[in-house]
């Protein structure tokens, strides 16, 4: 669903750009107070780590002088070597960065100032002398002064009590016996380059057996100083090397900060803004302590705190022109989608009256609800008024045939699970009447939720009742073919792809056993196999064969078809399989063996032996062939009747025909010519052969025993066929030929007697 905006929130916007600039200015103000806070604590830190570190430096600088200190009071007097060593040992440079050097300064009485220098010119130093010139109180000469350097021999014999600053610090430590720092000074040691400020630290240095309880007797009993003098910058940055680069640190001798009192000064920056001061007292001393700091925030930091407040800045203007694009767009959209409600609302509209027109009926189905809207042309097409039939989808199912409902369940959730695009099924709907209606039901789903649940699916239905009535009277007539035409179809090597049902009931083989067979499976012994080669020709060079074939069934019985096969082809023309159609002949079949046939020596009837002697003659005149023919008679055959009775007559006629029948050829053939009477009908045999095969018989008939009789003879005449001859004057030659047989004594071969 869209947001939607109404006048008043046009200020959204503005509201949006006021709160993000708050939120960027005090985003900006806490980060900034949090930086600087830690900022603070930072420079804390870093000052009380500063202040500690000089602190104990002194301290540990007290500590050698007092082990100076310590040196003279073990011994009476330290000699210069062993003060040497002795500073040797504490390995200045390595352990203590910044100290000078490590002194001894002996005080001098004016009358000993004489005695004084001339012991130290007697060690070896000519020109030394105290200095600077000029008559005192009281002298102090510095004699010892490791490392006795270039720089530090500037020193040598130096009257330190002569100069005032000095002069306060030496007092201090004298009268108090204790550590004391002197103000400011510039050290004698000095060069013209790299001057900088310094100061000393002495120590006392009492004769020994003297009381030192007051300041009095301590001025009393002094006999030196052990002292060190320290240049500051160099101390300094012995102390703290470059551990605190953002920190300006400068030390100022006493209390106040004025210019000249400068005793260190870290890198001064002029921006630098002073961020601490603060005293510290050592030996007695004060120095005042100023810490400046040069940036508030590292660079990182200041990043950071403009970081937020930029990136709110960004999303806040960010936000405000989505809101105003939000509110120009959902006009658009509001728009749009009036224009497509309406659009579709159109369309949707005109799909209804377009199948209401089409004389479809439309349904409407909500999958939610289950309720489906019917429309008008629906309820009418099965002959219920408007108002007949409401909403509830199982009413619709009510109507819907019993044996259909299951299919069409079937076709719907295969919709609605997407296995299919649209719902398609044919079922029987109850009409008003009660009759049933075939209808064509479609449809599809128009709407889903997100997660694909179908919400709303519509669809039309078609009566399709007539064509429904054809297409089942179509399945019932090819049903029909089906059991009563015997058809198959072989692919090109002759192997049967289809058979009928019907060439499955007539052969006795099911489907499954012809498929894939040849029809040699149903081939009977007495087809020629000519006739099969024939065929085979005939349907390979493109035609059609028609012929009639006998077959054997299954069991071994026997039908006879009368097959029309001929070859299928494609649209090059190229024969793709034969099919055939057969019908079953085997009654006619019958009845045509029937009417040829002797009922009791099934040998040919008089009928066929007419048929068959009109062909030959036909055939004979026209190949200028010729054929004989053999006229039989059983010899004294009334006798048999007489003797055994009728039937044994009739049996000794069919064992008489079988042995015939058994000793012609192929090509010959026999019937019978009426009572006892026989013919042979050779074919293209002449006189001599005919005469050859009457012999034969008249010898195998005469061996022959004969049920109820035993031997029985016959007699034969035989005649040829002649130009100009028909079957009158054969049969009569041959008569004649038989009855002279008879004349001579039966059991004999006569022939025609011919001019
Ligand atoms: P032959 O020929 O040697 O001169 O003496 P035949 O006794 O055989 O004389 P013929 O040929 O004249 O007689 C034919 C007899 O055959 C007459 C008839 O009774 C008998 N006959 C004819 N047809 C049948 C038949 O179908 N069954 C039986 N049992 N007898 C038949
Ligand atoms: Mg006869
Ligand atoms: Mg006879």
């Amino acid at each position: 669903m869209p947001i939607h905006f109404n006048k008043s929130h046009k200020v959204w916007p503005i509201v949006t750009i006021i709160i993000g600039l708050l939120f960027s200015a005090l985003s900006g103000w806490l980060t900034y107070n949090y930086y600087k806070e830690k900022e603070n604590l930072r420079l804390d830190l870093a000052s009380n780590e500063i202040i500690l570190l000089v602190q104990n430096r002194m301290a540990a600088y007290e500590q050698v002088l007092k082990s100076g200190v310590g040196l003279f009071n073990a011994s009476d007097m330290v000699s210069r070597k062993e003060w040497t060593i002795f500073v040797k040992e504490h390995k200045l440079n390595e352990n203590f960065k910044g100290i000078q050097g490590f002194g001894y300064s002996e005080v001098v009485l004016p009358q000993n100032k004489h005695q004084h220098e001339e012991r130290i010119r007697k060690e070896g130093f000519a020109d030394f002398k105290i200095y600077p010139d000029g008559k005192r109180e009281l002298y102090t000469s510095i004699i010892y002064l490791e490392p006795f350097d270039e720089r530090n021999i500037r020193a040598f014999g130096y009257d330190m009590f002569s100069e005032k600053i000095r002069r306060i610090a030496m007092k201090k430590a004298m009268l108090n016996g204790k550590a004391a720092l002197s103000g400011k000074i510039k050290l004698v040691q000095e060069f013209n380059t790299d001057i900088q400020a310094g100061f000393l630290m002495y120590l006392p240095v009492y004769k020994k057996g003297y009381k030192l309880d007051t300041p009095q007797e301590r001025a009393l009993a002094i006999q030196g100083f052990v002292y060190a003098p320290f240049r500051a910058n160099d101390l300094m940055n012995g102390i703290l090397g470059k551990m605190f680069p953002n920190i300006d640190f400068e030390i100022y001798d006493g209390d106040s900060i004025a210019k000249d009192n400068i005793l260190y000064s870290s890198n001064s920056n002029n921006k630098s803004k002073l961020y601490k001061k603060t005293n510290i007292t050592m030996n007695g001393h004060t120095w005042t302590l100023i810490f400046k700091t040069n940036s508030v925030f590292k660079s990182e930091n200041i990043y950071v705190i403009f970081l937020i407040p930029s990136l709110i800045l960004i999303l806040t203007f960010l936000l405000y022109s989505l809101l105003n694009s939000l509110i120009k767009t959902e006009k658009n959209a509001v728009q749009i989608a009036k224009k497509a409600t309406q659009k579709l609302q159109n369309s949707e509209e005109r799909l209804r009256y377009a199948l209401e027109g089409a004389g479809d009926g439309l349904w409407d189905w909500n999958l939610v609800t289950d309720e489906v809207f019917f429309s008008k042309r629906w309820k009418k097409m099965l002959g219920f008024s408007e108002d007949e039939i409401g909403s509830d989808i199982d009413e619709w199912k009510s109507l819907i045939h019993p044996e259909d409902l299951e299919h069409m369940d079937a076709d719907i959730t295969a919709h609605i699970e997407g296995k299919r695009d649209t719902y398609k099924n044919e079922h029987r709907v109850k009409c008003k009447d009660g009759s049933y209606k075939w209808i064509l039901d479609r449809g599809i789903i128009v709407s889903r939720s997100i997660d694909g649940t179908p919400l709303r699916m519509v669809g039309s239905q078609s009566d399709i009742s007539e064509r429904k009535q054809s297409q089942l009277k179509l399945a019932y007539y090819l049903e029909i073919i089906d059991k009563n035409v015997i058809s198959s179809t072989t692919d090109l090597h002759g192997k049967i792809t289809k058979v009928s049902q019907a060439f499955s009931d007539i052969s006795g083989y099911s489907k499954n056993e012809l498929l894939g067979k040849s029809h040699n499976i149903l081939r009977h012994k007495d087809m020629p196999s000519s006739t099969y080669k024939e065929l085979w020709k005939t349907i390979q060079s493109g035609n059609i064969w028609e012929g009639e074939i006998k077959n054997k069934r299954k069991d071994g019985s026997t039908y006879w078809v009368d097959a029309t096969i001929s070859p299928v082809k494609n649209e090059q023309g190229e024969t793709i399989n034969y099919t055939s159609i057969r019908h079953d002949i085997t009654d006619k079949k019958r009845i045509e063996e029937l009417s040829v046939t002797d009922k009791l020596t099934q040998l040919y009837n008089r009928l066929k032996l007419d048929e068959i002697f009109s062909m030959k003659l036909a055939s004979a005149r026209r190949y200028n062939s010729t054929f004989s023919i053999i006229m039989m008679d059983i010899d004294y055959f009334k006798s048999v009747n007489d003797t055994w009775g009728h039937q044994a007559g009739d049996d000794i006629l069919k064992e008489f025909a079988t042995i015939i029948k058994n000793n012609i050829r192929e090509t010959d053939v026999v019937g019978r010519w009426g009572g006892e009477e026989f013919l042979i009908l050779s074919s293209e045999s002449d006189l001599e052969s005919a005469i050859k095969l009457s012999e034969k018989l008249r010898d195998i008939v005469s061996l022959f025993k004969f049920s109820f009789a035993g031997h029985k003879t016959a007699s034969f005449g035989v005649s040829s066929y002649h130009a100009g001859d028909d079957e009158k004057t054969m049969v009569k030659r041959a008569d004649d030929a038989l009855y002279r047989a008879k004349e001579n004594g039966r059991n004999r071969v006569e022939v025609e007697k011919y001019d």
